[in-house]
């Protein structure tokens, strides 16, 4: 991952006056985690966690035990979920507000499977504008593969309705389903959600089920609020984390796998379609750190 997330220069600014005590370090390592997007209630779990680990407040200490603390916090997947020798069907149920990425990862995520020889089928149940249709057709074309559509203004529940049938009878190795941009604090849309969400659980059969809520890196801590508000309402299995490449604060990746315990699984970095990387926490929190 190239990202221009680091904070450890600043961290270790902090302890380049002459006296390192708890009374002046911790204020200023709570500003960094702060300002970085780690959001305050993350932050103060991560400081008092801290002071309780901290014997010394040596650079070198300090430094090592808040990487012991955000990599025991945050939540990671239990091995990557593509493995190609999955004989189920995996259907992945793509959502969240509108402009955060979720056409484009569609498209980069299909591409991503496709090159790991699986068959894979798109759903357009982004039903509400024309536009969104065509914009992931021409997502399909690129990552070449098919996709189920009924048109504007179609029902997107009938639209996964039929997918989900479609797939099987394809033997389709992963659907991946498009919908509309709702805003998190928008009861009726979030109903809908719940209701496209219920038809998944009883179509599926025996697929993997992935409910994927797209955030974008760079609305900070909002994207906290949009997580656990779809949380709520769906479930969600994963995060797909978009525009890490456009974010200079790299917090708030480790603030929802830590406060909400949903892991991400995806990384958007750029809008091309190779700019999708499966997400390895352990290694982002060494880049953030460094
Ligand atoms: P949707 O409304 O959630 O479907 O969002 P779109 O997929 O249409 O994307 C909205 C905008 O974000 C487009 O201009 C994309 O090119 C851009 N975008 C999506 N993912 C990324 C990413 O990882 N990095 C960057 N820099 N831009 C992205
Ligand atoms: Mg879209």
């Amino acid at each position: 991952m190239r990202l221009n997330i680091r904070i450890g220069n600043r961290l270790r600014g902090v302890f380049s006056g002459k006296h390192g005590s708890k009374e002046t370090l911790i204020p200023e390592i709570e500003e960094i985690l702060i300002t970085s997007d780690f959001g305050i209630e993350f932050t103060q779990i991560i400081i008092s966690d801290l002071v309780k680990r901290v014997g010394t407040y040596e650079k070198k200490e300090v430094l090592a035990t808040l990487r012991e603390i955000l990599k025991e916090r945050i939540t990671v997947e239990p091995g990557p979920p593509q493995a190609k020798d999955n004989s189920h069907m995996t259907i992945h149920l793509v959502f969240g507000v509108n402009g955060t990425g979720k056409t484009t990862s569609i498209g980069k995520l299909a591409h991503r499977l496709k090159q790991d020889n699986r068959k894979v089928l798109i759903a357009a149940a982004d039903t509400f504008r024309d536009a969104a249709v065509e914009q992931l057709s021409e997502w399909a074309r690129r990552a070449d593969v098919p996709v189920i559509q009924q048109g504007q203004g179609a029902d997107p529940g009938a639209v996964v309705y039929d997918a989900i049938d479609a797939a099987y009878a394809r033997k389709i190795d992963d659907l991946i389903i498009d919908t509309a941009g709702r805003l998190h604090n928008k009861e009726r849309l979030m109903e809908e959600l719940k209701k496209i969400s219920m038809i998944l659980d009883k179509k599926a059969g025996e697929a993997t089920r992935k409910r994927l809520l797209v955030l974008d890196a760079t609305t900070g801590q909002n994207a906290i609020e949009q997580a656990r508000q779809f949380n709520e309402y769906t479930g969600v299995d994963g995060i797909i984390l978009t525009k890490l490449d456009s974010s200079a604060k790299g917090g708030v990746a480790c603030t929802v796998s830590g406060l909400l315990g949903v892991p991400i699984l995806w990384a958007g970095t750029g809008e091309g379609i190779e700019d999708l990387v499966y997400f390895n926490i352990d290694e982002y929190i060494d880049i953030l750190l460094s």
